[in-house]
């Protein structure tokens, strides 16, 4: 079975936007699936429905081949399986230093100070942030800040790792050595990776496979050279 996978999953706003028309996915396990569309095609609504930030309207999201339940009760540990970065690294970093920003899930989750410290210096190692650890949030680069909340989802240990835009903002360097961060997140952790982007230049080197989407649909789908043949 696949990490994640959707089954004609819908999602209508109140205002009665159609977000998601029927979308059907699947994201292999220890892969980094790409979805692709303009603004507005649904890739946040799909994002939002992954981690019960917001219940589908109809079909279904599997979690390693089990259906996903919305159920209030069950939402807690949906969002610590399936953890998302959001495109603006502000929009996640509260704390007033790189270490208690990094913390926060973990602290939040009632672990064990000892197991907060493990982790919390795990997800550090693996972001490259150990330098940074008493650094105020607000000092660090645009770069920096991304890593800091990777790190923030890496110690809730999720299954599922969904970022928004990861590139978007960085540098050519940048982009190399956040996309080379995740690959090895990917080989060595065997972390099913999402991600949204509209930067058609990081798909054939970093992701397996690939969506794209276009009005609430999936419009295509393939690995990096099946996208660039089709018409
Ligand atoms: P089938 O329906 O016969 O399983 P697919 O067309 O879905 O075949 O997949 C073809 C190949 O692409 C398979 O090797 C599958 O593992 C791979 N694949 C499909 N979806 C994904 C994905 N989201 N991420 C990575 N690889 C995928
Ligand atoms: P993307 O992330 O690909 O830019 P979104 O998921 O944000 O796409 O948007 C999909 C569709 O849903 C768009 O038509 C958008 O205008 C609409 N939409 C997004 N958020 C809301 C909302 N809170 N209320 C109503 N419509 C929304």
């Amino acid at each position: 079975n696949y990490a994640i996978e959707t089954r004609e999953l819908c999602y209508t706003y109140e205002d009665g936007t159609r977000a998601l028309d029927a979308i059907s996915i699947r994201a292999a396990r220890g892969a980094v699936t790409g979805i692709l569309g303009a603004n507005g095609a649904g890739k946040s609504t799909l994002f939002l429905n992954l981690n019960g930030v917001l219940t589908p309207s109809g079909g279904q999201v599997l979690l390693d081949g089990k259906e996903v339940s919305y159920a209030r009760r069950d939402l807690p540990e949906l969002r610590r399986k399936v953890g998302i970065v959001f495109q603006d690294p502000d929009d996640q970093l509260f704390s007033a230093d790189v270490y208690r920003d990094i913390s926060f899930g973990a602290v939040n989750l009632g672990l064990p100070p000892e197991e907060v410290r493990r982790r919390v210096e795990l997800a550090m190692e693996r972001t490259g942030v150990t330098a940074l650890r008493d650094k105020p949030t607000h000092a660090l680069s645009y770069g920096q800040k991304k890593r800091v909340a990777i790190a923030g989802v890496l110690v809730m240990e999720p299954s599922v790792m969904i970022l928004d835009e990861p590139t978007a903002g960085l540098d050519p360097q940048g982009v190399s050595e956040l996309m080379r961060l995740l690959t090895a997140l990917r080989d060595q952790l065997k972390m099913t990776i999402l991600l949204a982007t509209h930067d058609m230049d990081i798909v054939p080197l970093y992701c397996d496979y690939a969506y794209v989407l276009s009005g609430g649909r999936v419009a295509g789908e393939g690995t990096a050279e099946e996208l660039v043949c089709q018409p």
